[in-house]
Formats: C-alpha cells, structure tokens, sequence
C-alpha cells in the first residue's frame, strides 16, 4: 500500500499510524494489544459508537439474503423513507456510496438546473478530493490573496487547473461579499457546511444563514448545504434543522450509516426529478447497497431525542473540562463547536470567525497534545475535531480528562 495506508488523511499521524484489531462502543483495541478511548470515530460516522448490537443484527441478518442485485430493495426503500423523514429538506433523495460523489452530483443538478457553470465556495470548506472542489482547504495564506478577495488555491499535485474557471472561493460568514458576488447574476449553486466543521469548528453568524438563503433566492442561485459531517449529527436533521434554514439539495454521507460506505443527496423534487427526467446522470455501482442499507436503516431508526440528550451531555462535559484545564494551566485555546463534534485550536484566545482565523492556531504543539493523548489511551483527530457517540460515557469523559490534565501538565513541564 503507498505509505502504508489507503487514504492521504491516514497519513504521517505522529507518533505513527496505528493497526488496529477490533472497535468496541467507544474504544478501539491495536494489533498491540493497546485499549484507545475513540474521538476519530472513523472520521465523524460513528455516532452510535463502535459494533452498536442493532446494526450488527441487521447486516447479519441482510448478508444471508444476497450482496448486489443492481436493482431496487424494500431495504432501500425504507433507508430512504427514514431518510426524507428526518431531513427537513429532502422531498426526494438517492443514495450514494461518498460524500465526495454526492457532493459532485448536487452541482452537476445546480449546473443543469440554472445553466450556469460556476460554484461559489468558502475558503476552508471541504466537499471532496475531486478536481473541482479541491481548493483552498489547506491553511497556505501565504497564497492566498487578500481576505477579501481570495484567490483559489490549489489542493493537489496532478489536479485540473482548469477547474478554478468555475469556481469562486469567498472567506465564510461574510454576507456583504457573497451578496454582492452572487448579483451578477452568474453562480449556479453555493456549496458550504451551515456550520464548519470539517477544518476545524466556526459557527454561522447570527442571520448569516437566513441572509445566504435570502441571497440565493433572489439571485436564482441554488443553495446547497454539505452536510456529510453535520448531517445526523447535530441534530436527527442535520444542521438545517438545528439552524432552521432550507436549502435546496443536501449532501449526506458518514453518520448516515454509522460507518458503512453510505452517502446520499436530498432536495426539492423538481431539481432532484432532473436524475429521470431532466437529463441529468447520477449513476454508482454500489449505491443503495442492500447491506449498507440495513446499516442505514439501523442507524436512522437508533437516532432518538434520547440518543442526542445523552451525547450532548458528555460532549458538554468534555468541553467544560478542556476549557478548565486549558485555563487552569495559563494555555490560550479555543473550544468550540456543538456536543456531538467540536474543535479544539491551541493559539487561539477567542473563537474562530473563519479559516483564516483558524490557521493561526498552533499546529505543532497540538501534535504534540495529541500525540501525548495516544499514550495516555486517547485518539484524538491531530487537525483539532473530536467526535462524539451514545457509547461516550460520564466514564469515558472522566478517562479523557484525565487524560488530558496529565498531557497539559507533561507538555507545559516540557516547554512545548
Ligand atoms: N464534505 C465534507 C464536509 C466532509 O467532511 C467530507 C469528508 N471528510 C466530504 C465532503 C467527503 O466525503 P467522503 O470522504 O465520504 O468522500
């Protein structure tokens, strides 16, 4: 395998990427024989924690009937149904296998439905490794023009470069710009996280929301929230029920299917009705996977306003903590963010308002905090985010902190 893994964000994890054997509610055991309280959870999909008994029973129980048909199954059928039940927004779905394909199939329907060629996207914001997104989702200001006016940056070697003609990247949070770009008229979708998470956590501003909705319609711009990590996450809704503000088409993937290769998109029927009869393509030889599906439904059916009290406890808990501790050792950091995902950002004494505010937090010595967490039993995520499922006891969170008292202390003694 390159490097030794099968994804760039598995890459150079200090102190070294880890083998690990089996997951267990909120733990993860190495090949080492080594017990690690889970904040990854596979990068935001776990949030019913490791193994839950009742999405096994259900994969276990759907293996028997078949794998693949490449035809349709009362499965699908009922994953879709507790979809468009739970997402305000969704008056028609379809599933995929990653929220980078969805992602790409929500502006494919803005470009057919609008003929209009250009994205509008935040510096910052993530959707995908794909050519025409991948921009400007590293901190490299020093490239990156001046704020208001921000100048795409490049993510990869290889990359289409072509791709920046239809794109526009603005700074997130910011109404005045967005309107006055999207009155010329041009932009056929606004793709963003309602609230970002993906590089670390920012809020929308009071009315910023509402605003960017109020500027789409006007502006015949379609609206598109990227709720692969936000979706069933935040809330049974995602972030458009929490903030309550309707987009367009929504894209889903991770928590969807508590770590099964699931993803979808959802909207208003007219634009989702473009896939049979306006012309649009949106295909995918996995999609609605019949054993995926009965990990969605499972995991839709286990999303209970109980489900959401008992990680808002932990995950406040574990906040108040950091911010204690934090405070308590002399060290400038920002906790930000919701229970059920947060950013903590080391260098920063006030709330991030946007990436660029963010890429001032001090990497290094964060490594350094993770790294002194993994040997004291904790995976936390070296970009910042920690994640949070049902299986995060009052238990848990007091290992955790612990935990993170020692590291602090460690750390400090050391300098760092
Ligand atoms: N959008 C957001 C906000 C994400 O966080 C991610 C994945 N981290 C994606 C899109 C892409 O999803 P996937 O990795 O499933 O392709």
């Amino acid at each position: 395998m390159s490097g030794g893994v099968n994804s760039n964000f598995r890459l150079n994890i200090s102190p070294t990427p880890l083998v690990f054997e089996r997951g267990e509610g909120a733990y993860l055991y190495d090949v080492d024989g080594n017990k690690l309280i889970d904040y990854y959870l596979g990068m935001g999909p776990m949030i019913l924690g490791h193994k839950p008994q009742a999405l096994v029973d259900a994969v276990k129980s759907q293996i028997d009937s078949g794998i693949l048909f490449a035809g349709q199954t009362a499965i699908e059928a009922e994953a879709a149904r507790l979809v468009c039940e739970l997402v305000p927004s969704a008056e028609r779905m379809r599933f995929g296998s990653s929220g980078s394909e969805v992602d790409q199939a929500a502006m494919r329907l803005a470009r057919a439905a609008t003929g209009r060629t250009k994205v509008l996207k935040f510096e910052g914001h993530y959707h995908g490794w794909f050519d025409n997104v991948l921009w400007s989702t590293a901190p490299a200001l020093d490239a990156a023009g001046p704020a208001d006016a921000p100048v795409p940056v490049i993510g990869s070697k290889g990359q289409l470069k072509d791709t920046a003609d239809t794109l526009v990247v603005l700074p997130w949070n910011n109404l005045e710009l967005l309107t006055a770009r999207l009155a010329e008229g041009d932009i056929a979708a606004v793709i963003m996280e309602a609230a970002m998470c993906n590089q670390g956590a920012v809020h929308p501003l009071p009315g910023y929301l509402e605003g960017v909705r109020e500027a789409c319609t006007k502006t015949g711009t379609i609206l598109i929230f990227d709720e692969v990590i936000t979706g069933f996450r935040l809330a049974p809704g995602g972030a458009q029920e929490l903030f309550g503000v309707t987009p367009d088409l929504s894209t889903f993937g991770k928590a969807i299917a508590n770590g099964f290769p699931v993803a979808a998109i959802a909207g208003r029927a007219d634009l989702m009705d473009m896939f049979t009869s306006g012309g649009v393509v949106h295909g995918g030889t996995y999609n609605a996977q019949p054993i995926a599906m009965a990990a969605t439904a499972a995991t839709l059916k286990s999303l209970t306003p109980a489900l959401y009290k008992k990680i808002g406890v932990a995950g406040t808990a574990l906040q108040d903590g950091f911010r204690e501790i934090f405070a308590s050792a002399g060290v400038a950091a920002s906790v930000v963010g919701f229970p059920q995902v947060f950013h903590v950002a080391l260098g920063l004494d006030k709330p991030a308002r946007d990436f660029r505010d963010l890429a001032k937090m001090n990497r290094p010595a964060y490594i350094a905090l993770t790294t002194a967490l993994m040997y004291r039993g904790v995976r936390a995520l070296e970009r910042g985010a920690w994640f949070l499922s049902s299986e995060h006891d009052a238990g848990v969170i007091n290992d955790t902190l612990a935990a993170m008292r020692d590291a602090v202390r460690e750390l400090k003694a050391k300098g760092t």
